[in-house]
């Protein structure tokens, strides 16, 4: 019996989708269907969005402080099902159990984070020109938001966005990858059971194309929220610029980790191998570039190679793996094309991987070899364009100043790292570096809820999630004036005296 997951709108449970069913497999063994989710479309859109709507007339007057109780609570639930979430999560997108117990700790982080903000949520009070008048500032909610959300974090990235929406006062209708479905539900049970009222929040299951698509078109969405790939990104973009709504893009990244002659290489050696293959290259800010000072790259490809094809492949769910499958056959073609494209390009060389791993047990999944490329040149394709893969393209560079040419000729801009012992060399590249978030001395991945999230380039446009800056992204400003005189003050610009 496979188990049937339902959509939730306007506070109930729905199981029939307009368009039928879809089923969610497990990437690591086919056999084992997750579930069925209904296939929904417009119509479903247009029922969550009608909830969405209504429940925002009540939700925005609900005390900030309340609100981010309830989100406190969904908090507190999480940490008791941290461990059943992660194993259903394994289970629907492949990557291993502490990545996907790391995936839910950052949703709980995020809770009780955005919990804090209900206490805050700082405006500014200021002096005004006038006497006896009062200036301040104060966020106020936008109303309802579209959250569209890819299957490499199944809840963290959800959270980063419904979250904190949801302190702000909005109302939010939330289509999840249909990769990552069951997660998502899971995530709404927990809102609901902490005390969401009917009709805040709202989950539509279905494609990008058939929910994806209604979300960007109606006229009552607000605001739309995307994390996915740049090319899905700019499509969002167009529409919802086309309609005036507000909206947030974390897009793709092409993340490199430079590794100066003077570098601990053992850490370095470390970093890499977890930003390269953690979530089998699957991470917006995984380490797909690894520019190395030419004095140390010998040694570094070396022992970097030998690390890779040590790493366990398997099934997520058995606790000495390293490293899971591939999300599902298109990714992993994607990937393998990208490889083939890597081959035929001028000079670059293979030297591990580039190969469906298969025989007995991985004959079930999408499981792909780590690869890598040493030679690589800054305007191959695959030193530009995301793999989404454990594809790893190696440059050897002469200069600190060579290094920062080749990590910024990419059009993406999230994450990066430098390994280098010397103080100097680490600010330069701080400044240098044409990135959201840069690292010294750890790899590309690893980002904390107190800092921004996001990045420069083709990564977005702008915003940034996590931290208090995702407060901009679900809050639009009020200036507020106060006159107490009693009589009619025009503004200083009016009646200004030399
Ligand atoms: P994707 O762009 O294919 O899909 C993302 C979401 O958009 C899915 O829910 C999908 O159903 C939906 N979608 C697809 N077509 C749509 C359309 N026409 N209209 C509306 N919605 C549509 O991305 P993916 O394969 O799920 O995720 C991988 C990508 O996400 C990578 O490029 C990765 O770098 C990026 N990513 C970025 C971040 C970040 O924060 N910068 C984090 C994680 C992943
Ligand atoms: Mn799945």
């Amino acid at each position: 019996m496979v188990e049937k997951y339902k959509n939730y709108i306007n506070g109930e449970w729905i199981a029939d989708g307009s368009l039928g069913t879809f089923k969610n497999i497990n990437p690591a063994n086919t056999d084992d269907i997750v579930g069925e989710f209904p296939s929904s479309g417009k119509e479903e859109v247009d029922a969550a969005v009608a909830a969405a709507k209504e429940a925002f007339k009540s939700w925005r007057l609900v005390p900030a402080p309340k609100r981010a109780d309830i989100i406190k609570r969904a908090g507190d639930i999480l940490v008791e099902r941290k461990e059943e979430l992660a194993r259903l999560m394994t289970r629907e997108m492949g990557k291993i159990l502490i990545e996907t117990r790391g995936d839910v700790q950052e949703g709980i982080d995020t809770a009780y984070y955005a919990a804090g903000e209900g206490r805050r949520m700082f405006g500014d009070t200021v002096p005004c020109e006038l006497p006896n008048k009062f200036g301040m500032s104060v966020r106020m909610p936008i109303g309802v938001c579209g959250m569209i959300t890819p299957w490499n974090f199944p809840i963290a990235i959800p959270t980063w966005k419904i979250f904190p929406a949801l302190v702000c006062g909005n109302t939010v209708v939330f289509k999840p990858a249909s990769d990552t479905p069951a997660s998502a539900v899971k995530l709404v049970e927990i809102l609901e059971e902490a005390g969401i009222p009917k009709g805040v929040v709202n989950l539509v299951n279905g494609t990008g194309k058939n929910v994806g698509e209604a979300i960007l078109h109606h006229p009552d969405v607000a605001l739309v929220a995307f994390t996915g790939s740049s090319e899905i990104g700019r499509h969002i973009a167009e529409v919802c610029g086309k309609h005036l709504k507000r909206v947030s893009l974390e897009l793709g990244g092409k993340n490199g980790q430079i590794v100066m002659d003077d570098a601990n290489l053992e850490l370095a050696l470390e970093g890499a191998l977890w930003g390269a293959f953690g979530t089998t290259g699957q991470r917006c800010t995984a380490t797909s570039r690894i520019i190395l000072h030419r004095k140390i790259a010998d040694e570094f490809i070396e022992r970097f190679v030998q690390l890779a094809q040590n790493l366990k492949i398997g099934n997520g769910l058995d606790e000495s793996v390293q490293m899971g499958p591939l999300i599902n056959q298109r990714q992993r073609e994607i990937v393998h094309n990208y490889v083939e494209i890597g081959k035929n390009e001028d000079k670059a060389k293979l030297l591990i991987g580039g190969e469906y791993l298969t025989g007995g047990e991985y004959d079930k999944g999408f499981f792909y070899k780590p690869t890598v490329f040493v030679d690589v040149k800054p305007d191959m394709r695959i030193a530009k364009e995301e793999i989404f893969g454990p594809v790893v393209a190696v440059f050897t560079v002469d200069s600190f100043d060579e290094a920062i040419d080749v990590i910024n000729s990419t059009s993406y801009g999230l994450s990066s790292s430098i390994y280098t012992q010397d103080v100097n060399q680490a600010f330069r590249a701080l400044r240098d570096i044409e990135t959201g978030i840069t690292y010294v001395n750890g790899p590309t991945i690893g980002a904390e809820i107190q800092l921004p999230f996001g990045g420069v380039k083709d990564t977005g446009n702008g915003h940034r999630e996590s931290s208090h800056t995702v407060l901009d992204i679900f809050t639009e400003w009020k200036s507020i004036y106060v006159d107490y005189s009693g009589k009619l003050q025009r503004a200083q610009i009016d009646t200004y005296e030399e």
